[in-house]
């Protein structure tokens, strides 16, 4: 049996910035095709863990030719060995830090580049 790596779709395989409705979805990331045939090259069996209707997911992979690289599409945890997610804070068995971590949290999109602001720190926009 192939370990699973699940991947999330907003913010991970698409170029999304933002929620803008359950009909809506952006089209892939650059790369995110390479980095699907990558994962499947290593061997795991790739699962797409969202809260998106399964549904248009499907036909969201089967518009961009990524549907057979993608074993299931899901809203329940897989076991899976790893998780790749723009929402994720990664447990190293400390508390505090991932505490910090948390209070400090941006998903890439949501972080204005710094070339965008100059010299300023990047402040989070909060959840979408
Ligand atoms: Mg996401």
């Amino acid at each position: 049996m192939s370990p699973i790596v699940c991947v999330d779709l907003n913010g991970v395989l698409d170029s999304y910035t933002g929620w803008r409705g359950p009909e809506h979805f952006d089209p892939p990331r650059a790369g995110a095709r390479e980095f699907l045939e990558s994962l499947a090259a290593r061997g795991f069996d790739i699962v797409v863990f969202t809260t998106r209707h399964p549904d248009g997911v499907w036909e969201w992979l089967e518009r961009f030719g990524l549907r057979p690289l993608v074993r299931d599409v899901t809203d329940r945890k897989p076991p899976a060995h790893v998780f790749v997610d723009d929402r994720a804070v990664c447990f190293r068995g400390d508390f505090a830090q991932t505490l910090r971590a948390i209070d400090t949290f941006a998903a890439h999109w949501e972080v204005p580049s710094a070339c965008d602001v100059g010299s300023d720190a990047p402040e989070p926009l909060g959840f979408a």
